[in-house]
């Protein structure tokens, strides 16, 4: 099925944070929408959340204007990871003050024969709302998460727990990228919700789930999801991003 689709977007320092280390990015006439959350001292955080999303975007806006598609935004996907790795690695080594910064990445591609592929890596999320029913599409990289796979921790406790922000996996200068892929299919009606943990860990998955169902105009709906994290303590950055997917225009014959 061809589709096309509509976007909104937005990040929020939150209530506590001094700067705003999180990066977004939407390019919705080439279906690039992505987030990164970075974090390290001396704001190397927004370095390092700014040079992956600028690097990715670029790769992956020039391997769409060459034509590629299919599994080979899969292979764009993977370079842009380790483009970006590399980007980082070779800031690091000129500026040493910012040696340990890293970032998460979620990138999704989408598609208008009806398919997103997303590259990840981190705790970012991309979530899909599809028939008033959201679910995660992403796995988050986190030591909590590992403890929850292995029946050693009940979601409730992980999202409390102190050693939530740990990450098993970054992108920063100390390891090269291992990028999760994911293929999904998309139909008119889905909402696609790309978010850094300043959101999920402030809001459960049903609050969310209920705002993204309310079938508001997506900038309205950024805002709520914002404007929700910041009212239950805001204690995090906040970045957002919606792709609602609509069905594609119908084309007319020439007369
Ligand atoms: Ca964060």
């Amino acid at each position: 099925m061809t589709i096309a689709w509509e976007s909104a977007g937005g990040s929020d320092v939150g209530r506590l944070r001094k700067g705003n280390e999180d990066t977004l990015r939407m390019d919705p006439e080439r279906g690039i929408f992505l987030v990164a959350d970075g974090m390290g001292g001396h704001a190397a955080g927004e370095v390092a959340s700014e040079i992956a999303a600028s690097t990715a975007e670029g790769i992956l806006g020039d391997a769409l204007a060459a034509g590629v598609a299919g599994e080979g935004i899969d292979r764009a996907l993977v370079l842009a990871f380790q483009q970006a790795y590399e980007a980082i690695v070779q800031y690091c080594r000129a500026n040493p003050h910012t040696r340990g910064m890293g970032t998460t990445l979620t990138v999704c591609v989408i598609d208008p024969s009806g398919t997103a592929r997303i590259g990840h890596i981190g705790d970012s999320r991309v979530y899909r709302l599809r028939d008033g029913t959201l679910h995660q599409l992403t796995h988050d990289h986190t030591w909590v998460q590992c403890e929850v796979e292995a029946g050693r921790l009940s979601l409730e406790a992980a999202r409390a727990h102190p050693l939530s922000h740990i990450l098993t996996r970054v992108l920063s200068e100390d390891v090269e990228p291992t990028v999760d892929l994911h293929t999904i299919d998309l139909r008119p009606g889905d909402l696609l919700l790309l978010a850094t943990d300043g959101l999920y860990n402030m809001i459960d998955d049903d609050a969310i789930e209920a705002m993204l169902g309310s079938g508001q105009p997506l900038t309205q709906l950024t805002h709520q999801l914002i404007d929700a994290a910041n009212a239950a303590g805001g204690s995090d950055n906040v970045t957002v991003v919606l792709v609602g997917i609509t069905p594609a225009p119908v084309k007319r014959a020439a007369e």
